[in-house]
């Protein structure tokens, strides 16, 4: 038999599972039984990949090779430094790179899918991963089915399978028995899928298959991820770096033929141009792009925005405007209903007093008491962990009201048992339940205000105190009520949810995040537009928006989902660029919203937690789903996950990615400087009449110590203070706008020339030049880390010691240059001489004027910045 032919009695059976779920022990020894619920993929990178893509780079083989040939000469002491050297430097950027693979992993399994299990009775949100056969498992729409299910109950369940059987229409489900052995997959109605995707409805079934034993399993055993696209920076950098890596082949070309002419034996011109080229290109660099992000992801992570997709740490600083939710993202989503509002009356929760209905007796005779049993009745919420409610926050106030009325959940479910269901969806903001009632049926639907009164007829009274209610900042819930004699045909919206009697409104206060006004303020400083776009009430949206900051009395008035619909095409990018506040939106205009501040220049970041999100959290620059009550649809279209859905946390990750940002520029700016001084110094040389000032194995030391230790440091810059009160960083901001090629041009130039009168002095005055020309080049490139910290802020100004890190790399780097002058081991490898005062004075003196042009630099800049204010 298999499973579809099985009734869910002799489904649990077989499965040794009851409707109460598996307990929590027999589910440990099944997990360790069938393993985990996963499916192998293939994802990232292996370590073995890795090793081998620090040997790629061609320039490096080249090294390599005539380091050998060199050594096959007769020329060993030189050529085995050379290599050690080329090995250190994989090693650092193997260590660096499988780390922050290491840290991407992790990431993933943070992001990993959850379903709702019933274990022991009570209902609970565990890890998909965790799931085992027997386990009970709750779908509802925009869940993704996280094992191969049969279903043992389903409420207008539907389910897209395309993932599967490439059916894109959603499949209708159900808990019949069906007979046919054969069937096809998308035929087994009974069955729901792992990887498919609840589009509707909601059901219960009890899990058949896991992991790679499900459906998906079987047809997708290895599933490679997408490759990660690359960052906006990364491409930049990977164009840049073909043009500047053909001018310095050019260079060293030229530097080749200058010191052959000149009489400098070939192998030591060969592998000094190999060299210069190695270090000089920055090859690496889009990798440190990568490593400091994944870091920086990581440490978001840690600040509860967990990023999905890598580019959207370096694209958070572009951020200027954020569309946010209301309900739970700048309110705490700890709802209480406060009053109930019957007959116009509004009466506070704490003085309703009313009976318990007695079986078949819910007559139309007390308002009161059917609204009570409606928030019971027409309610999903379920018993959770450690007596605990679970589910929807509106629904947990509603049975928390009727509760502490007298009216306990069990007892009137069994009094009036629930038939039939239309479940509640964002678009037309109602649900529907049928119940049973001695002989007859009662249909029991809640909703929006306006969408309630438009299928009763509510006095004027009781929707003029509704609206008041609303003014105050309460979310209202409307009740009404209808009798049948028998259940319609057709359970449609239409058949369903028309002729209704209007009962009354509940009032649910739900109070705004103690933390969403600061960040709001912080966003207004940051050049950050926030917009709230939400399907609650206008007057509830415009009092929450008003108590924030997002929006003011001078603004203008919300727009609602109904106006939208109604605007004009164009329209609506002209009032998008005022308008703070959108109200009673449906899912679907969020799309709308999105693509008109698109259209006016924004870059949006979007949240979004239901299965019609998608598409607007897809379309957005940003898009970001709610950690707590977001649906895997949502999560899966998202770049970011909040993981605990509050507003703020966007703003401190926007924060972030703005440090990160800057922070990688820092280290480009600090790399491409420092290089550039040492080429102007190796090439200028020779051209001068000088000698050569380095030898092969110097440069590559010189690259190696300095990229890897401060260059690291500087992207555990802090942020400064004013990062959040800048603009946004534009969009399309090039490596080398804002005068930071002019810096990078200006500051090589005075490195090298500076170098090079060192090395004037030191022959002019017989002291040992070469050592002095490479320490030179060590401590200037220190004090450079030091420079890039700020562009425009002296260095007394931020404080030399407020990023230790990078004091402490110095410091070991200076250490190691150290060891390398002074230690004859060394001085062996390195053909260095021991630097006496003199000669260390003179070093010193090349890198603090290096200091001081940087300070000076930034005065003029200071000084000319503001003449323009
Ligand atoms: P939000 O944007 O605030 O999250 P929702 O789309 O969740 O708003 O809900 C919009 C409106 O739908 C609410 O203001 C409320 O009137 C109604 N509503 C919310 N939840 C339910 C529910 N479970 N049953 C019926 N109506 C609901
Ligand atoms: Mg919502």
């Amino acid at each position: 038999m298999t499973w579809h032919q099985l009734t869910t009695e002799e489904a649990l059976l077989k499965l040794n599972s009851s409707p109460t779920g598996l307990s929590a022990e027999e589910a440990a020894i099944r997990l360790t039984q069938y393993g985990a619920n996963i499916i192998p993929e293939k994802s990232g990178r292996s370590a073995f990949a890795i090793l081998l893509a620090q040997f790629t780079d061609l320039l490096i083989i080249i090294l390599i090779v005539s380091a050998i040939v060199a050594a096959c000469i007769g020329d060993l002491k030189d050529a085995i430094p050379i290599i050690a050297i080329v090995l250190i430097n994989a090693a650092i950027g193997f260590t660096q790179e499988f780390r922050a693979e290491q840290s991407l992993i992790a990431l993933k399994k943070m992001a990993g899918q959850t379903a709702r299990v019933v274990r022991e009775g009570t209902l609970r949100n565990i890890p998909a991963r965790d799931l085992v056969p027997g386990d009970l498992v709750l779908v509802e729409a925009g869940s993704v089915v996280p094992a191969d299910l049969r279903l043992l109950d389903t409420a207008r369940l539907q389910i897209d399978e395309a993932a599967l059987t490439g059916e894109s229409a959603p499949v209708e489900k159900t808990s019949r028995v069906l007979t046919d052995r054969e069937l096809p997959l998308g035929d087994r109605v009974n069955m729901a899928w792992r990887g498919t995707v609840t589009v509707y409805g909601r059901g219960t079934g009890v899990v058949t298959a896991t992991g790679t034993k499900t459906e998906l399993g079987a047809i997708a055993t290895l599933l490679s991820e997408g490759v990660e696209p690359k960052t906006p920076l990364q491409i930049r950098l990977a164009q840049f770096g073909k043009r500047l890596s053909a001018a310095i082949l050019i260079i060293c070309v030229i530097l080749f033929g200058v010191g052959i002419q000149r009489g400098e034996p070939l192998v030591l011109m060969l592998l000094t141009a190999i060299s210069l080229a190695v270090a000089a290109i920055p090859e690496a660099l889009p990798a440190v792009v990568t490593i400091a992000l994944a870091f920086g992801a990581r440490k978001m992570a840690n600040r509860n925005a967990l990023v999905r997709r890598l580019p959207a740490v370096e694209t958070l600083g572009s951020v200027t405007c954020i569309c946010t939710d209301k309900t739970g993202t700048l309110t705490m989503n700890r709802m209480e209903v406060t009053e109930v509002c019957v007959d116009g009356n509004r009466l506070p929760a704490s003085a309703i007093s009313v009976v318990m209905p007695e079986p078949a007796a819910l007559r139309l005779n007390d308002k009161l008491t059917i609204l009570i049993t409606a928030a019971v009745l027409n309610n999903d919420t379920r018993p959770g962990e450690s007596g605990s409610l679970s589910g929807d926050p509106t629904e947990i106030a509603l049975t928390t009201l009727a509760e502490s009325c007298g009216f306990p959940k069990e007892v009137l479910e069994q009094r009036f048992p629930r038939i039939a269901e239309l479940p509640f969806d964002s678009d037309r903001k109602l649900m529907t339940t049928f119940h049973r009632c001695g002989t007859g049926i009662v249909s029991l639907t809640k909703g929006s205000l306006e969408a309630i009164a438009g299928r009763s007829q509510p006095e004027q009274t009781s929707v003029a105190a509704a609206e008041a209610m609303a003014a105050q900042g309460l979310r209202t819930i409307g009740f009404a009520v209808r009798y049948w004699d028998k259940l319609p045909e057709q359970i449609t919206s239409e058949t369903a949810e028309a002729g209704l009697a209007f009962l009354g409104v509940a009032g649910i206060m739900d109070p705004p995040r103690p933390e969403a006004a600061e960040a709001v303020q912080l966003c207004k400083s940051a050049g950050i537009t926030v917009i709230m776009i939400t399907g609650d009430h206008a007057s509830t949206a415009t009092a929450i928006a008003e108590s924030l900051g997002i929006a003011s009395a001078d603004d203008p008035p919300a727009i609602t989902g109904k106006e939208l619909e109604q605007l004009a095409t164009g329209s609506l990018a002209e009032l998008a660029a005022r308008t703070r506040v959108y109200a009673r939106v449906a899912p679907s205009q969020k799309l709308q919203i999105v693509t008109a501040l698109q259209g006016r220049g924004e870059f949006v970041a979007m949240t979004g937690d239901g299965v019609n999100d998608a598409p607007a959290l897809q379309r957005a620059e940003i898009g970001i789903a709610m950690g707590i009550t977001g649906t895997d649809v949502a999560k899966g279209a998202a770049a970011m996950v909040l993981l605990d859905d509050n507003f703020a946390t966007i703003v401190g990750a926007i924060e972030e990615g703005r440090r990160i940002y800057r922070n990688i520029l820092r280290f480009i700016v600090y790399s491409l400087t420092s290089n550039a001084g040492t080429i102007w110094l190796v090439f200028l040389a020779p051209v001068l009449g000088l000698p050569l000032p380095l030898l092969p194995v110097q440069i590559l030391w010189l690259n190696l110590l300095c990229d890897s230790l401060p260059g690291l440091a500087l992207t555990a810059e802090p942020a400064t203070e004013n990062l959040m009160r800048q603009p946004p960083i534009p969009r399309n901001e090039g490596i080398f706008s804002c005068g930071r090629g002019r810096w990078i041009i200006l500051n090589g130039l005075v490195l090298g020339i500076t170098g090079l009168c060192l090395q004037k002095y030191g022959i002019a005055t017989g002291l040992p030049w070469q050592s002095m020309v490479f320490t030179y080049l060590i401590l200037s490139r220190m004090a450079m880390a030091l420079q890039v910290r700020s562009r425009h802020e002296s260095l007394l100004k931020i404080g030399i010691f407020s990023n230790k890190p990078l004091i402490a790399a110095i410091a070991a780097t200076v250490m190691l240059q150290l060891v390398v002058i002074y230690l004859p081991f060394m001085q062996e490898i390195f053909r260095t001489e021991a630097l006496d005062w003199r000669a260390l004075a003179a070093v010193l003196a090349g890198a603090t004027l290096i200091l001081v042009t940087g300070e000076l630099a930034k005065l003029v800049q200071r000084w000319l910045h503001k003449e323009r204010v």
